[in-house]
């Protein structure tokens, strides 16, 4: 094998449905990481199957400046159910990209080069969004990145009003840290974000592409606080596991006119994919369907009387903070219950099942994790 990189685990997987996967031998999963939040909809649902086989019949590329039905459509998507004000969409293939293009967009939009991102946030591994990530392990081989980018406590109001000055062309914020341990932000926090970055002329970014899609029970985090950005970042889910990535903007920053470009942004097969995931999360109303299956989630987990010692989140995006190493754990649950799920650094089990579980479900993984912990 000369594959390298990932390492890989003893499961060889062939199939999936909804929220199982199934193993070339027959074994059925039931998966609640999503491969990382990236089947909002379940596993090939068949609604976005048909749309990608149709759409690859007719037309599999052409470049961005032919305007094609799907991305037009998608483009329309988007601005409409993204948070008021960003109806500028650019789409490219992935979450860092989406951030690279953020981070472009408001430097140019402000003529300033500052960044301000968070202590355990992270943001992507190319290299502008490398250079907002915390975590030293993804960084230091690489290093120098770029050099204009200053940290704050995630969640610290005052240490943010000290950095936050006219020379910021950008704060980024995850509204929950997701790779960091599942860490929600206050409302307060957000909004003190959207009035320093307004005075300061400075542009708001959420990056939402774990958060976004129905996550958390609205179709974007930042609903829950009523903040909006001017930049949102949404990637994972939308496409159901096409690789796309969106950057989506408020007028100041796109009239601005930034020059960037990429071969492969707006694909019709993709965006056909994100336009049928689209349409099934706000027709199904599966947002909605996320916050009661994650209070039910969390309610049944802390009906047990398991050893640990949080689970916090919000909808379904839940973390649990174990006692033992979670990687171990992990891989209890899979090979011995049959259940996959997530780290979140050393301690935390990070759940992010497809959007559309039932209780059945959420009682299935439930007696997983009783199982392997006692
Ligand atoms: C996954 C993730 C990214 C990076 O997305 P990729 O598609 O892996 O490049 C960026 N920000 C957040 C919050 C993420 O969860």
């Amino acid at each position: 094998m000369s594959g390298f990189v990932f390492s890989e685990k003893p499961i060889g997987i062939e199939r999936g449905e909804g929220a199982y996967l199934y193993a070339d031998d027959g074994t059925e999963y039931l998966d609640f990481g999503a491969s990382y939040a990236v089947t909002p909809v379940g596993h090939s649902h068949p609604d976005v199957v048909d749309a990608v086989k149709s759409q690859a019949e007719d037309l599999m590329y052409v470049q961005a400046s032919y305007p094609v039905a799907e991305r037009t459509e998608l483009y329309e998507k988007l601005a409409t159910v993204s948070p008021p004000g960003l109806d500028n969409v650019w789409l490219c293939n992935s979450g860092t990209e989406a951030n690279e293009a953020a981070m472009k967009f408001a430097r140019n939009a402000t003529g300033r080069s500052k960044i301000v991102a968070t202590r355990r946030g992270f943001h992507g591994r190319t290299f502008g969004a490398l250079s907002m990530t915390w975590k030293d392990k993804y960084k230091k081989p690489f290093e120098p990145l770029l050099d204009d980018i200053e940290f704050v406590s995630y969640g610290d109001g005052d240490e943010l009003a000290e950095v936050v000055d006219d020379e910021t062309a950008a704060v980024f914020l995850e509204p929950i840290q997701g790779e960091g341990g599942i860490h929600p932000a206050d409302t307060a926090y957000l909004q003190q974000a959207r009035e320093l970055t307004e005075e300061a002329g400075a542009a708001l970014v959420f990056d939402e592409i774990q958060t976004g899609m129905g996550r958390t029970g609205t179709l974007w985090a930042c609903e829950h606080a009523g903040v909006d950005p001017d930049i949102l970042t949404t990637a994972k889910g939308v496409a159901s596991g096409l690789p796309l990535g969106a950057t989506v903007c408020a007028d100041w920053i796109a009239d601005a006119d930034p020059e960037h470009g990429s071969t492969f942004s707006g694909g019709p097969v993709v965006c056909a994919a994100a336009n049928a995931t689209l349409d099934l999360l706000v027709e199904e109303d599966i947002p909605a369907h996320a916050a009661e299956m994650g209070d039910y989630l969390v309610d049944e987990i802390e009906a047990t009387d398991l050893p640990v010692r949080d689970v916090r989140g919000r909808g379904l995006m839940v973390g649990i903070e174990v006692k033992r190493g979670a990687n171990r754990l992990l891989r209890d649950l899979a090979l011995e219950e049959q259940v996959l799920a997530l780290p979140a650094g050393r301690t935390v089990l990070r759940l992010l099942p497809p959007l559309t579980i039932d209780e059945s479900h959420a009682d299935e993984f439930v007696a997983s994790l009783e199982a392997v912990l006692e």
